[in-house]
């Protein structure tokens, strides 16, 4: 066994201690990574506070990790010791079903192995990025690309692959008009893709307090949606609405922003449900979809796409001591646009 350093939370209201947690020695394809960043994704705040449900405490967070290999299992091909790698939402899958062999390995049939807050395959509770050390399979451990800092490449590892994969799904691209609602974290990252993909972005945001940062990244317009007049000018000019946000929002004024047979796909996952009137998608022959990170495969994809582009997340890195203040501040919509724990203060 392993011993690493984390910070864990012991329960929904709890702040974040000190712990040592347990890695498994390593079996023949296996890699330890000495974890370098681990980006703070809302989704750990979902469910950090147990607000997707019931979670085993005490929990360590963390699906944005990136860090070097620091030993590698008697039978690994893919990496060797000193290798650049991240490893996001998932570490392991059956591999067999028909979504595995079809490299959609986050829809497992079989249920794969979150990073956190899982299972894995030997019984044991998986803990994640917000430590010093981890152990992960081969086959879903991705290469960071020489160009990409590894305090950068973290966020990518889930925000960038959660927005990459429905824009790639979808057809973002030259000729399609994208909006992407909330920009934090992922929404950062979709308006770096869908512009690098060569469409036309839109951002809505609750203000205009960061239109400036938005239109740097590469949208074309910005918009606030509190201003009603927002939902009256953009009616029906969107091909795809990516819905990032991690709150319940009004989904059928949205809706109306659809062209016919456009497509509105929340990646956002509030604990609340959103309620669908179905008149508004009905009207333009529109869908309301939903994507779930990417398969490690255009996790990969995306990570060399990102280093072709030179496109980065913009973060904040913060010590180990600062992610309660840190959570804090991502429910505050005040983030820009991720933050990232330095490992090496832990
Ligand atoms: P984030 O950094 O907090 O960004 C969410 C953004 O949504 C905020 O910056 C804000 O943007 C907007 N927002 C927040 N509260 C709002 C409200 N009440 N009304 C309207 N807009 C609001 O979070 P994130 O890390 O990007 O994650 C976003 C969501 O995606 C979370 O629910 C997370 O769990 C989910 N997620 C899903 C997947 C997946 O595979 N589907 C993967 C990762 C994360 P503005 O300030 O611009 O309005
Ligand atoms: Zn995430």
């Amino acid at each position: 066994m392993i011993t690493a350093k984390a910070r864990a939370i012991d329960g929904p209201d709890k702040s974040f201690r000190a712990a040592e947690i347990k890695r498994r020695d390593l079996d023949l394809h296996d890699i330890l990574i000495e974890i370098k960043y681990a980006g703070i994704c809302h989704s750990d705040i979902h469910t950090a506070h147990g607000e997707w449900g019931a979670v085993n405490y005490p929990l360590v967070p963390g699906h944005e990790i990136a860090g070097i290999v620091a030993e590698v299992g008697a039978e690994v091909t893919k990496y060797k010791v000193g290798d650049r790698v991240g490893v996001g939402c998932m570490v392991d899958s059956c591999g067999d079903c028909e979504n595995c062999q079809k490299g959609e390995e986050q829809f497992c049939l079989n249920g794969q192995v979150p990073t956190y807050a899982g299972v894995d395959k030997y019984g044991e509770p998986t803990q994640g990025g917000y430590s010093t050390h981890i152990v992960v399979t081969e086959d879903f451990v991705l290469k960071i690309p020489d160009s990409i800092e590894l305090d950068a490449a973290a966020p990518l590892l889930c925000a960038g692959i959660t927005t990459y994969s429905p824009l790639n799904h979808w057809g973002a691209g030259s000729g399609k008009k994208v909006a992407v609602i909330g920009l934090g974290g992922l929404g950062h990252m979709a308006v770096q893709i869908a512009h690098a993909m060569g469409a036309e972005v839109t951002v809505l945001s609750q203000t205009l307090n960061k239109k400036e940062d938005g239109l740097d990244l590469g949208a074309d317009s910005y918009y606030a949606t509190s201003d009603p007049e927002t939902f009256k000018k953009l009616g029906g000019y969107f091909d795809l609405i990516i819905n990032t946000v991690s709150a319940k929002i009004d989904i059928n004024a949205y809706f109306g922003l659809l062209t016919l047979d456009g497509t509105l796909v929340n990646v956002g996952a509030p604990s609340e449900p959103l309620s669908v009137r179905v008149q508004s998608l009905i009207g333009g022959r529109r869908s309301f979809a939903g994507s779930l990170i990417g398969g490690i495969r255009e996790t990969q994809e995306m990570l060399d796409f990102c280093a072709e582009h030179s496109i980065a997340p913009k973060i904040e890195v913060i010590s180990a001591d600062q992610i309660d203040e840190a959570y804090k501040r991502v429910l505050a919509s005040d983030v820009k646009y991720r933050f990232v724990i330095d490992i090496s203060t832990m």
